[in-house]
């Protein structure tokens, strides 16, 4: 790897450059300096030589999975989504086992190793009523690896269930959830929580499904959407809550980052809307989160052009093919890509594509 130049960079950006060529901790001031820092080509180098830090091998990584909302009806109207629809509007659903097994059919179809199954706070679903489909689904596809229920799904089932969160996640794991997914964390933050998303769990509440879910074995991602009404200082306070509970669990397999998309939410504006603020976040959080191993780029929401220059900024994997997509897609993000697309991208980058499972275990070439 090259060394960053740092001659021009100032004495914060030189000191911090020595820490990490030392494999050291930055702090958080040193992360609010990288979030001010203009030199972006420093700030990408940096940031990769903390990825090859972690991930030693010139190889990026992604899943072929699909993601299935099993609902649309919530009662936590954030601000933020365009997805949701409250009890009573006749564009609510629940989708059927059969619908969700002819789902699941057209994953295997393509190869699929794992369902992300997520849905809005329905008032009316309790733990049976996951205990039941996790249980079909498991003995219908043994193999299938199920990343299911947000922390905020799940702290909210424990309620409607009148059951403590140990209880909760104990049963959904008895029942077959292998991994729970990241989202939800927005920024853990409760100023920022409070406007974006006031019905929704606290920070607290995140960090402790989180907490107890990695206490009972089961792994994790998280999370970050930036971009509505958050302080650079409010990215810093999100990034260093995740580095110290992965200090205290060491759970989390992966960290991604994606900006709020505003079309059709409550929030008319967004801020932080370009690639040079994605790349500068994504490689802020590369180099503060020394626990982490994996760091995805969000194609996703930022297209496959900066999707592909991620690879510069820190992440070293695609995340996944996404056969189905409906929350971002319902706020105006459309981006696609599937299995040879993906492989191409990350081949034209310069490194060698791999199918990875969800706990970043190889499978095989992509
Ligand atoms: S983000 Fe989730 S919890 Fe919030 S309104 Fe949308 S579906 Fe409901």
């Amino acid at each position: 790897m090259p060394t960053p130049t740092i001659a021009t960079a100032g004495p914060r950006l030189a000191a911090i450059a020595e820490t990490v060529a030392a494999g050291g901790r930055i702090s958080d001031a040193d992360a609010l300096a990288l979030l001010a820092c203009t030199d972006l080509t420093l700030l990408g180098r940096l940031a990769e030589q903390c990825r090859f830090q972690r991930v030693p091998e010139r190889r990026v990584t992604f899943i072929v999975d699909r993601n299935i909302n099993y609902t649309n009806v919530c009662i936590t109207r954030c601000k933020f989504c365009a997805f949701y629809r409250l009890p009573g509007d006749p564009a609510g659903y629940v989708l059927s086992h059969a619908e969700i097994f002819a789902k699941i059919d057209e994953l295997r179809a393509q190869g699929g190793h794992q369902l992300l199954l997520q849905g809005g706070h329905h008032p009316e679903l309790k733990i049976d009523w996951f205990e039941a489909l996790f249980t079909a689904i498991k003995a219908r596809y043994p193999d299938l690896h199920l990343h299911a229920l947000s922390c905020s799904e799940i702290a909210h089932l424990a309620r409607r269930s009148k059951l403590s969160l140990a209880e909760t996640i104990r049963r959904l794991r008895v029942a077959g959830l292998d991994s729970i997914p990241g989202a939800g964390a927005e920024i853990l933050d409760d100023r920022v929580r409070g406007v974006i998303a006031p019905y929704k769990e606290s920070t607290a509440s995140w960090l402790a499904v989180m907490r107890e879910a990695h206490h009972q074995g089961i792994r994790t991602s998280a999370t970050m959407m930036y971009g509505t009404v958050e302080t650079d200082a409010e990215i810093v306070a999100h990034l260093h809550r995740l580095r110290d509970l992965q200090d205290e669990t060491g759970g989390f397999v992966a960290f991604i980052p994606w900006a709020f998309q505003p079309a059709s939410t409550e929030l008319a504006t967004a801020t932080r809307r370009g690639a040079v603020e994605y790349l500068r976040i994504l490689a802020t959080s590369r180099i503060y989160l020394d626990n982490f191993d994996h760091l995805q780029a969000s194609w996703v929401t930022q297209g496959e052009k900066i999707g592909q220059l991620a690879l510069f900024f820190g992440a070293d994997d695609m995340g996944s093919t996404m056969l189905e997509e409906n929350v971002v897609s319902a706020a105006g993000c459309t981006f696609r890509l599937g299995r040879p697309e993906l492989a191409h991208l990350i081949a034209a980058a310069g490194f060698t594509a791999a199918l990875r499972d969800q706990r970043y275990q190889i499978l095989g070439p992509a």
